[in-house]
């Protein structure tokens, strides 16, 4: 943690320069078991597997919203995109993912109300998340496998809310 505050503190641009050009830097938030406590939703598990999107629509905020909306909301007016990528579920089908996506642009804009998405990426379950890392992009997610793989700045949702307020 401490490291990882140090590193963040040291940050002291927004973008990565490419030539004359300044690209603006991504802060890319995984849902599931980050901003929403899917996995709290009780019978989760066997509503996806019988292709039922209700867990991620009902999904409890992980932390609270007012004060991740206004961190977001603040980074992006810092320059960064600010931007989601979430699984779809395992179980998947044409139909079933455009549900799923619904529920979840749907409860993006119930409990972030105020925040206006850069880019809200729906990716399959297998999906290796580092694929949409423009190079030193920032990650938050709950989940190892996609920590371990990302090759920029990845930070445990755990720790969302304070490396938020730590990229100022
Ligand atoms: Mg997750």
């Amino acid at each position: 943690m401490k490291k990882m505050l140090d590193f963040c503190a040291r940050l002291c641009y927004h973008g990565i320069r490419k030539g004359k050009e300044i690209v603006k830097m991504t802060i890319w938030l995984d849902m599931d078991g980050t901003m929403a406590d899917l996995y709290g939703v009780d019978g989760w598990l066997e509503m996806l597997r019988a292709y039922d999107e209700t867990p991620y629509a009902i999904a409890k905020p992980l932390v609270r919203m007012a004060t991740l909306a206004r961190l977001l909301n603040n980074r992006q007016r810092d320059g960064y995109r600010i931007c989601v990528i979430s699984a779809l579920s395992k179980e998947s089908t044409a139909d079933y993912d455009e549900r799923v996506m619904n529920a979840k642009r749907g409860w993006l804009a119930r409990h972030l109300a105020s925040v206006k998405f850069d880019e809200i990426r729906f990716v399959p379950y297998t999906y290796t998340k580092n694929d949409a890392n423009s190079g030193n992009d920032i990650l938050f997610d709950d989940e190892a496998r996609h920590l371990n793989a990302w090759t920029g700045t990845a930070i445990p949702a755990a720790n969302l809310l304070t490396a938020l307020k730590a990229l100022a």
